[in-house]
């Protein structure tokens, strides 16, 4: 076993997708923000110590008994609702044998062929407005593992560790594991509708509010299938399955070089063995994992340990009137109040900053700032550290409110744009709110008509040609002459004013 990616041949995406059809399919796994787990009381607070958010029955010590979560029952409810699926009347969990270090019980109780939703579909807006429907083969309920930590190697994986640790605390954490059908038809466009795909699903287990779906932290974790079909062929290729693509952009990714890696295996004659693969975020490349067969013995039996799941109707029908607004339409509406165009829109919600533009604007500031202040330099910076602006600005602890207060400062007339950028930049820089960096640095527009009098003056009589190409008419000859008040004012003057008193003095006004 190798730690290194080693890449395999690949086809540019145009040459693979001549001769190939690709077929997708998605499995994301979402942990609840349920305060306690799937069939005990634990906590499920990320970032305890190890081993302290742990019972005899997360545990799997012998005799403990499981009880069923009725919040997370709920959830996932929910979740099968907004994905348009049926919900059960009557379902069952399962017994998911296998052995793996951190899986105390040496089964993972999850549902087989009785899930709780089944039969969905969710569609996803694509980045020019197109709609593409991914069909949801089901979502079921089941419980989350706990995490090895290897120890001794420099690269943390089992490869070249003098030892392993385990902590279960997220042991038993309840998951929903959410798998479409196989994605036919999306051509050149798969890895996009993959992405799109489970960004929009991320944004509406969001809204649901029942996860925090952080792709970064696991708790929503996409595993990517893919098979190819030679052009005219009617039935689906071997399928490889890369596990654990961690983030929006790895998603696209991991479909682009999947395409292009199974396309040359097969173009030069071989064949795509069926696997797991493991996505190399450094490389951008997937390497071969262990060869799975579709008949994996799990030895799947239903759990003696539990009542069945037999939600009533009425529970089922009081649980659909707690969903949130679709999310197409609630961009709409969005984007109507806002009064975005329709690529000012798409911008922010391929940002991913609906959310925190809404909450901007709640706060107090226009949605053309609050637009602006979080598309720019902050997205730039959150992109180079490989995070969403919403995840990174928490981190800074930049807020709504700073962009309320920055907006504050411009329509007062006391900083100038570029002197707000400049603001911005060192509130992003932690050097503290906008208002405590204006008055750190002295920012502030010279509001002193005489300091910009003496200084339109000073310009004029030092550029005796140019002054006289603006009183012919040159009017745009009067830039040069700003630009140098603007010097001589150290930016703090408001350019507007500048060109009005200097268009003024030379009878242009
Ligand atoms: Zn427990
Ligand atoms: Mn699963």
């Amino acid at each position: 076993m190798t730690t290194q990616a080693t890449a395999e041949a690949t086809l540019p995406l145009e040459a693979a997708l001549a001769a190939y059809d690709p077929a997708l399919g998605l499995e994301v796994h979402v942990e609840l923000n349920t305060a306690t787990k799937m069939f005990c009381g634990c906590p499920t607070e990320f970032g305890a110590e190890p081993n302290t958010q742990v019972c005899p029955v997360c545990l799997g010590l012998p005799g403990a008994l499981p009880v069923v979560n009725v919040k997370a029952v709920e959830s996932a409810i929910r979740i099968g609702l907004v994905l348009n699926c049926q919900i059960a009347r009557w379902c069952r969990f399962a017994r998911k044998n296998y052995f793996y270090p951190d899986m105390p019980k040496n089964f993972q109780t999850s549902q087989y062929d009785e899930p709780i939703a089944f039969d969905g579909f969710l569609d996803v807006e694509l980045d020019d407005g197109a709609v593409y429907r991914v069909q949801i083969e089901r979502a079921h309920m089941e419980e989350d593992t706990g995490k090895s930590l290897h120890v001794g190697g420099s690269t943390g994986r089992i490869h070249g560790a003098t030892h392993s640790l385990v902590d279960y605390n997220r042991a038993g954490i309840p998951l929903i594991e959410i798998v479409t059908k196989p994605m036919l038809g999306t051509g050149e466009r798969a890895p996009e509708i993959a992405r799109a795909y489970v960004a929009t699903l991320r944004d509406l287990l969001k809204a649901l509010d029942v996860s925090d779906v952080r792709m970064e932290q696991g708790s929503m974790r996409c595993d990517v299938n893919l098979s190819l079909t030679p052009k005219g062929a009617d039935r689906l290729g071997t399928r490889t399955e890369t596990k654990n693509v961690n983030s929006l952009r790895s998603v696209e990714r991991a479909v682009r070089y999947e395409i292009g890696r199974q396309a040359a295996v097969l173009s030069s004659g071989g064949s795509v063995v069926q696997e797991t693969r493991h996505w190399h975020e450094d490389t951008g490349v997937t390497t071969s994992g262990r060869v799975k067969s579709d008949a994996d013995d799990y030895r799947y039996f239903p759990e003696p340990d539990l009542v069945p799941v037999a939600p009533t109707a009425e529970l089922v029908e009081a649980l659909r009137g707690t969903l949130p607004e679709p999310p197409v339409a609630r961009r709409r509406r969005l984007q109507t109040s806002w009064g975005f165009s329709d690529l000012e829109m798409r911008d922010v919600v391929n940002a991913g900053l609906v959310e925190l533009v809404e909450e901007t604007v709640r706060a107090g500031a226009s949605p053309a700032a609050a637009r602006k202040w979080w598309s720019g330099e902050i997205a730039r910076r959150a992109n180079a550290a490989g995070q969403d602006v919403p995840t990174y600005a928490a981190s800074l602890g930049v807020a709504p409110a700073h962009v309320v207060e920055l907006e504050a400062l411009v329509k007062r007339g006391r900083l100038n744009d570029s002197m707000a950028r400049q603001v911005w930049d060192a509130v992003l820089a932690a050097e503290g709110t906008p208002t405590a960096v204006a008055d750190a640095r002295g920012l502030e527009l010279v509001e002193d008509t005489g300091a910009l009098a003496s200084a339109v003056d000073a310009v004029i009589a030092a550029n005796p040609e140019v002054a006289a190409k603006v009183r012919d008419g040159k009017v745009a000859a009067a830039g040069a002459l700003i630009g140098q008040v603007m010097r001589e004012l150290r930016g703090q003057a408001d350019a507007a004013a500048a060109r009005a008193l200097i268009l003024e003095r030379l009878g242009q006004s």
